[in-house]
């Protein structure tokens, strides 16, 4: 653009982005807990289970120690919530042993929660296997992995604070193997009812960033935070970038006024949405 302003901006929001996870990371599950009302847990649980990750007992039963489990990215896994849960689904319901995740964020604080919640669990330890490893990278830029490779590719609540989100799509299809499933599970930026709506707003933009301020003393970090959610497009917006990236999306197909019908989950009233994206 003239003058390079866009370039500019566009700088001046991955530093920001940096800053605030940062300066969250230590205090980062004990703040979700207190935003989200612990809600976060509940819908975290239902995105994994909705995957379904690890390798099917049935497809195992002739040779088991010949199947390697699949290869999951968690693409800004931060602090491990979702890798744990996907690992924890794919051993006790799955019955398998070999599926592994690779936690991947752009933030070293944020990995290093992450190792940490590792480094003391007797199933995951990353000195007793090799189920878990971490890997720093903007997650608009894999190029540390290659192509057609990733079964699953998880992100939560990441995908609102990348600059360039249809980037990162591009780059979530070309890790994932034919067949593979790209998973996002982020809030949106309103819900459908007007009422719940405003009273939802009122929540957010009032409580979220006074509780940054008192437990975490950041307020500001907080109050970007809000705002990156009023930011990212609506859900059908959203399933439309999906498949421009070139995924098939299940149950999107266009109605007649050529909107996607429902190629999403909504979850709590639509205070998040899960969205899905197989690879041809
Ligand atoms: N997935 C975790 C969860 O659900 O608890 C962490 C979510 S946290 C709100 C957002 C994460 O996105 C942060 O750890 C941040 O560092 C990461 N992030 C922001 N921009 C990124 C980018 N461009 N590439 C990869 N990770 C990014």
């Amino acid at each position: 653009t003239h003058f390079g302003f866009e370039t500019v901006a566009e700088e001046l929001k991955a530093s920001r982005v940096r800053t605030v996870f940062s300066s969250v990371a230590a205090n980062y599950d004990t703040m979700n807990d207190l935003m989200s009302l612990g809600i976060h847990r509940l819908w975290k649980d239902h995105f994994v289970r909705s995957l379904n990750p690890g390798i099917r007992p049935a497809s195992t039963a002739s040779s088991p120690q010949a199947t390697p489990g699949q290869t999951i990215l968690d693409i800004a896994g931060g602090t491990g919530d979702i890798a744990l849960r996907l690992l924890d689904h794919a051993t006790t319901i799955n019955h398998d042993p070999r599926t592994n995740v690779i936690i991947s964020d752009i933030n070293p604080e944020m990995l290093a929660e992450g190792r940490k919640r590792f480094a003391t669990s007797p199933y995951y330890s990353t000195s007793t296997n090799r189920r878990v490893s971490f890997l720093e990278a903007n997650a608009e830029d894999l190029s540390a992995i290659v192509s057609n490779s990733i079964d699953l590719y998880t992100v939560a609540f990441g995908i609102r604070n990348f600059t360039h989100k249809q980037v990162a799509l591009q780059e979530a299809f070309r890790v994932l193997k034919p067949g593979g499933v790209f998973a996002c599970l982020e809030f949106t930026p309103r819900l459908s009812n007007p009422l719940m709506n405003g009273i939802y707003k009122r929540w957010s933009f009032g409580a979220i960033p006074l509780i940054g301020q008192v437990v975490a003393a950041d307020r500001e970090s907080y109050q970007y935070l809000v705002e990156s959610i009023e930011r990212f497009p609506s859900q059908s917006e959203f399933a439309g970038m999906i498949e421009e990236a070139g995924f098939m999306v299940p149950g999107g197909e266009r109605g007649v006024e050529g909107e996607l019908e429902s190629g999403w989950e909504d979850l709590s009233l639509g205070i998040a949405a899960i969205h899905k994206g197989v690879k041809p």
